[in-house]
C-alpha cells in the first residue's frame, strides 16, 4: 500500500517513516451504509480511517433515540478519544455511506505509532476540529431548524463523498438529526420546491448546493471541510 493511493488526510498526513510503521498494521475494510461498527458503553477495538465511507458517530438516549454528533470521512478518524484516552465510547460508530476504510486496532496504534511527535501533532489538530464540529452542532440543534440543520447535514456529507447522489431512507435522516420522521418530510420537501435538491425512492441528490447553503444557517461555514483553520504538516 502506498501513501500516494490514499485520500485520508491523517494517513496521508504522516511522515513517511511513521507511516512505514503504521502500514502493516493498517487493513484495508469495505464497509455498508447502516453498519454498526461499534457500540455506545464500549471500548473500541479499532480506529478507523475513512476512504470513502463516511462514518457517523451517535448519542444514543435509553429510550432508543439517538442522533449523530459527528461525522467522519476522508478528513478524519474515528476513535480520536480511544486514542487519547482509555475510557468507554459514550456513542455508537456507524455507517452514513459505504464504501473503503482502513482500520487498525486501538492497542496496536496506542503501542506503536503514538510515540511519534508527528502523529501526536497531527492527531491533536484532528481532535480540535472534531470538537469544533460537535460544539458547533450542539449548538445548532438548540437554535436552528429542522431544515437548516438537515441542510447542513447534507452540505457535511457532501463535502466527504464523491457522488451527488446518496441512497438515504428519510427514516435514516431523522435518525441522524434526531427529529421526527414528519419532520425530514416537511423540510425535504420546501428544500425539494427550492430547487436545492431532489428526492425519490431513497435517492438524495443534491442540484443546487449553492441554494443548499443559503438554506443552512451559519453552521456550516464553520464547519465546511477544509475551511477550518487546521493545517496538516
Ligand atoms: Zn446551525
Amino acid at each position: 500500500m502506498m501513501k500516494e493511493m490514499l485520500t485520508n488526510k491523517i494517513l496521508t498526513g504522516l511522515r513517511d517513516a511513521e507511516f512505514e510503521r503504521l502500514m502493516p498494521l493498517l487493513q484495508p475494510v469495505s464497509l455498508s451504509a447502516g453498519e454498526r461498527l461499534s457500540e455506545a458503553g464500549e471500548t473500541m477495538r479499532f480506529i478507523y480511517f475513512p476512504e470513502s465511507a463516511v462514518l457517523s458517530c451517535q448519542a444514543e438516549m435509553q429510550d432508543g433515540k439517538s442522533a449523530e454528533v459527528g461525522i467522519i470521512g476522508f478528513e478524519g478518524m474515528a476513535g480520536i478519544t480511544a486514542v487519547v484516552g482509555s475510557l468507554p465510547a459514550v456513542n455508537s460508530l456507524n455507517v452514513s455511506v459505504g464504501g473503503s476504510a482502513l482500520r487498525v486496532s486501538t492497542d496496536d496504534f496506542k503501542r506503536e505509532i503514538l510515540r511519534g511527535d508527528g502523529v501526536q501533532q497531527l492527531l491533536l489538530a484532528y481532535a480540535a476540529e472534531y470538537i469544533t464540529q460537535i460544539s458547533q452542532r450542539s449548538a445548532c440543534a438548540v437554535f436552528h431548524t429542522t431544515e437548516q440543520r438537515f441542510a447542513v447535514w447534507l452540505l457535511l456529507l457532501m463535502d466527504r463523498v464523491k457522488d451527488e447522489v446518496i441512497q438515504i431512507t428519510q427514516e435514516r435522516i431523522a435518525e441522524h438529526l434526531g427529529v421526527r420522521r414528519a419532520g425530514v418530510t416537511v423540510a425535504a420537501g420546501a428544500m425539494q420546491d427550492a430547487g436545492a435538491i431532489s428526492y425519490r425512492r431513497g435517492n438524495l441528490r443534491v442540484n443546487d448546493r449553492q441554494m443548499l447553503e443559503m438554506i443552512a444557517c451559519e453552521c456550516y461555514g464553520t464547519l465546511a471541510v477544509g475551511r477550518q483553520q487546521t493545517t496538516y504538516m
